[in-house]
């Protein structure tokens, strides 16, 4: 991708880097071929660290001084002021390039979209106006993330099939609204411009990821899509890291029992996969050895089910997956041990309400007031029959 390339950079002024931390580069609009700027912190000056349960960066270490008023994640986003398109910096020269669509095709329905239908021209124009991607704060960056998504999803083959990149910019827009409220300085300032553009919007977009808790909802929802769909999952590894992303982020919305369905589906994977590894190890280590003595008597070497190179690439993938399910893993039992206490605490707060009851009714109360189901459980288990002389009377 040329915008990434280090021959493309035509303006990096010649300040000290404490006045400028920024690289420009520039890249061709896919659809009007427009040349659109790329401008972005230089990856070299900060690193990113202490991720969120949801994989959220929550600071950023700076490798020189004098840059911490600055935020890189503002910068994800790459615009074309001419015909709106925004898209990452990875998507953007290519965006159809995940889905069954051509680039012809893509570009030919975006522009169609955009000049034919009032509503989609509406919220484009919306959120592209103020936008200087020279200079970007987060109200800008929000914008620029509702737009990507906007965009994205107007076409079926990429919203209900390869929806990978509208699920990771749902994600981000989600780490964004956090932002606000931990990082920024001027949180109500921002806050308040955010409630009145998507109040602005909701009208003609329904749906509009309108905050934190349905940014992140909805990000579950397309990467179970693509999960589900893509073909861009290709590997037992990308579903793996699929199901790892679906579970954190439910960890994150707290909804626990769905983040164990996730991981435990990972983890089953993650088993297998292992166990044909070492299956497939174990018969290459064998083929070798047979090879060794047939090479004596000239009969035809054994063929080997798999390459040395992709048994290699097995093993590699395996070790990591084995680090990213173990990851996980550990994150869910803290996650998990914090929900319990809490659900229990609210749990014994319905039951001193309701103390009188008898135990059926007491657990049809607490299931109603959205106590998990084996939380109630263990407060109160349900009896085992026992065979016996009383059975008869049942
Ligand atoms: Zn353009």
């Amino acid at each position: 991708m040329t915008a990434t390339g280090p021959d493309d950079i035509i303006e990096e002024k010649a300040l000290p880097p404490k006045v400028n931390p920024f690289l420009t580069s520039s890249t061709e609009c896919p659809i009007c071929k427009s040349e659109v700027p790329w401008h972005h912190i230089k990856p070299s000056i900060y690193s990113e660290r202490d991720k969120d349960v949801d994989l959220r960066p929550r600071t950023v270490k700076w490798l020189k001084e004098g840059y911490s008023e600055h935020h890189p994640r503002l910068y994800y986003m790459l615009h074309c002021s001419h015909c709106h398109f925004t898209a990452d910096s990875e998507t953007f020269e290519a965006p159809s390039n995940q889905c069954s669509l051509s680039a012809a095709k893509f570009s030919k329905r975006f522009t169609a979209l955009y000049t034919q239908n009032r509503q989609v021209k509406k919220i484009v124009t919306k959120l592209s106006s103020g936008i200087n991607v020279l200079s970007l704060d987060l109200y800008q960056a929000v914008k620029l993330h509702l737009l990507a998504i906007f965009q994205f999803q107007l076409f079926d083959e990429i919203a209900k099939k390869d929806a990978m990149n509208i699920g990771r910019y749902c994600l981000r827009l989600a780490w964004l609204y956090r932002d606000i409220y931990e990082l920024d300085t001027k949180k109500k300032e921002q806050a308040g411009r955010i409630i009145k553009l998507i109040r602005s919007l909701k009208k003609d977009w329904p749906l509009i990821p309108a905050n934190e808790k349905t940014a992140l909802k909805m990000a579950a929802q397309y990467y179970q899509t693509t999960l589900e769909g893509s073909y861009a999952v290709e590997t037992v590894y990308d579903e793996i890291n699929l199901l790892m992303i679906l579970s954190r982020i439910h960890m994150k919305l707290g909804d626990i029992p769905e983040a164990h369905t996730f991981l435990g589906s990972g983890k089953a994977k993650f088993r297998n996969f292992e166990r044909e590894t070492s299956e497939l190890m174990r018969l290459s280590a064998q083929a070798d050895k047979a090879a060794q003595s047939r090479r004596q008597d000239d009969s035809p070497m054994p063929k080997k089910k798999v390459s040395d190179e992709q048994l290699s690439e097995m093993s590699t993938d395996s070790r990591k997956l084995k680090f990213l399910t173990d990851e996980v893993q550990m994150l869910f039992e803290d996650v998990r041990d914090e929900w319990e206490t809490k659900q229990k605490e609210k749990a014994n707060k319905i039951i001193e309400a309701h103390q009188d009851k008898p135990v059926e009714e007491l657990r049809r109360i607490l299931l109603h007031n959205k106590i998990d189901k084996g939380v109630v459980l263990k407060l109160y288990p349900e009896q085992t029959k026992k065979k016996g002389l009383f059975n008869i009377f049942d």
